[in-house]
């Protein structure tokens, strides 16, 4: 695999168009938003000077990533029929990802492996998009995407063992760490994240300790780098209520039904750090 397209330049469309770039990809980077790539590419400049700084990259290697990266609006003037690998990280919308692939089906070459980043919809669903369901796969990156190591595989119903197996060593090329796991809601990841931030909102609903309390026991006591709460403002606090929706939905059951609180919250605007608000306050 040498060509890849990242669909989506946002948070984690630019920090995997950024690794892949690093690694001596040939990356097309594809938003329907101008702006969204221009933030896009400021951003992957950014973080690459900051990797000059660290001394982990010469300026040589950040202007060989920056000429690996090349930015396009539209799919199909993307050259999209040339991509080996397309990673598809668009907004997390189910419709949106399923027109895409839809899309990414008629337009790759047979050989291409299509993978989403989704945090939360079903793989196998997404498959169903296309008429190469083997050769769909889950590719779930975590944020920021050039610092963490790991890279959840989900493998779809009828995802390929030998899809799989190529992503695999593809990760691994890239430095990362890959795990595999069957697609089933929340996967591995947000499956065993996400009830504990649900339970920790409700700790916090409940009044048993306050926001900074909380988040010191789970900190200083479990050794986790950041508190529950402090967590959910850094995901987003609409992300984790849809991701806990999507779990209770798809287990049917009620041990996954999100908090009042945080429904409350969410409802409000106080969405975490995006929104300047949530369990805690952030200024610029
Ligand atoms: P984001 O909102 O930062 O970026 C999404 C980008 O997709 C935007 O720039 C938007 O213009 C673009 N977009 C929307 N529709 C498009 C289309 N049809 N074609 C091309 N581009 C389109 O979102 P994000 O946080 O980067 O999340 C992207 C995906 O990654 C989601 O599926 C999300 O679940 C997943 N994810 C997010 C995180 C996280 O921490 N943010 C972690 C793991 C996985």
């Amino acid at each position: 695999m040498q060509n890849i397209t990242v669909i989506g330049a946002g948070t984690m469309g630019n920090g995997i168009a950024h690794v892949f770039a690093m690694n001596g990809f040939k990356v097309n980077l594809v938003d329907i938003s101008e702006e969204g790539l221009q933030k896009g590419i400021a951003t992957i400049g950014k973080n690459l000077d900051r990797m000059v700084r660290k001394e982990k990259i010469s300026e040589d290697d950040k202007a060989a990533t920056l000429s690996n990266l090349q930015t396009f609006t539209s799919l199909e003037a993307s050259g999209i029929e040339h991509a080996d690998l397309v990673i598809e990280a668009a907004t997390e919308n189910v419709n949106i990802k399923l027109k895409i692939f839809e899309q990414l089906d008629q337009l790759c070459k047979k050989t291409a492996i299509l993978a989403s980043n989704t945090s939360s919809i079903s793989i196998t669903k997404i498959g169903g998009a296309t008429k190469r369901p083997e050769q769909v796969i889950g590719m779930h990156f975590f944020n920021p995407v050039p610092v963490m190591k790991l890279v959840e595989i989900v493998r779809g119903h009828a995802t390929s063992k030998a899809t799989m197996l190529g992503i695999v060593g593809l990760a691994e090329q890239l430095g990362k760490t890959p795990v595999e796991v069957h697609d089933y809601p929340g996967f591995v990841s947000n499956r065993v994240l996400m009830p504990m931030i649900n339970e920790a909102i409700y700790t916090l609903f409940e009044g048993v300790a306050d926001v900074e309390a909380i988040d010191a026991v789970m900190k200083l006591g479990m050794a986790h780098p950041m508190g529950p709460l402090q967590l959910a403002d850094f995901i987003g606090l609409d992300v984790c209520l849809s991701i806990l929706q999507v779990l209770q939905h798809g287990f049917g059951n009620p041990k996954y039904a999100p908090c009042p609180l945080l429904v409350n919250m969410v409802m409000a605007g106080k969405l975490g750090r995006k929104s300047g608000e949530g369990f805690y306050k952030y200024d610029q």
